[in-house]
């Protein structure tokens, strides 16, 4: 499995696009903007999507959904848990003074343990809420895609709607509980590693 990755839209999301080689399935990871380059991506690399999955439903990480979804036929998932959340995400947009299109509703409602797959690849669902009570977090071997959940040094912020600080040190602690090889590629910010959040998260202290 490989991992193409743009920062797309003011907030600097990761968008992450997850690919099999050989049979060049794919899925798209947090399209928050800039429908247009992610879609370079995917034409460049000859890739077919099947999924567009949304580690949470906050405006930043979803506003090009719609079209991503219009070009490719991809499947749109989310948690069942952050339904809402995404319903309502024009609204917390605006509240920040951005306007976003309405995002069409998602084809498949996940929760932990489920497995999506392109090609031979299974991807398993981790449920880390916290920052959003339906984020979670995408599993592959030694790759975890971390969402709002795990940044590298620290974590996604807990005050906003739906979020949980204790839900937070549950889903931190799972996270950094996983073998210390594995590769974590967060929503926002650089590439890290569970064996470098143990040294250097502050959230660490806080469990
Ligand atoms: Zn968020
Ligand atoms: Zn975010």
């Amino acid at each position: 499995m490989k991992i193409e990755h743009c920062v797309v839209g003011p907030l600097q999301v990761n968008c992450y696009i997850v690919y099999d080689d050989e049979s060049r399935e794919a899925m798209v990871i947090d399209p928050g903007n800039n429908a247009d380059e992610i879609l370079d991506i995917i034409l460049g690399l000859r890739l077919q999507p099947r999924y567009i999955v949304c580690t949470h439903g906050h405006f930043d990480h979803i506003g090009a959904v719609s079209a991503v979804k219009k070009k490719t036929g991809a499947a749109v998932v989310l948690h069942r848990e952050d339904l809402p959340i995404y319903e309502g995400a024009q609204d917390l947009a605006a509240l920040w003074g951005f306007s976003m299109e309405k995002q069409p509703a998602p084809d498949i409602l996940v929760a932990e343990g489920d497995n999506l797959s392109i090609g031979e690849n299974t991807v398993t669902i981790m449920h880390t809420p916290g920052h959003s009570p339906g984020s979670l977090c995408l599993r592959h071997n030694n790759l975890l895609l971390s969402g709002d959940t795990i940044f590298a040094g620290s974590i996604g912020r807990t005050d906003f709607p739906g979020g949980s600080l204790e839900a937070m040190k549950q889903s931190f602690r799972r996270i950094i509980d996983l073998p210390a090889e594995t590769k974590l590629f967060p929503g926002h910010g650089p590439l890290s590693t569970v064996a470098d959040e143990r040294e250097i998260n502050f959230f660490i202290h806080e469990l």
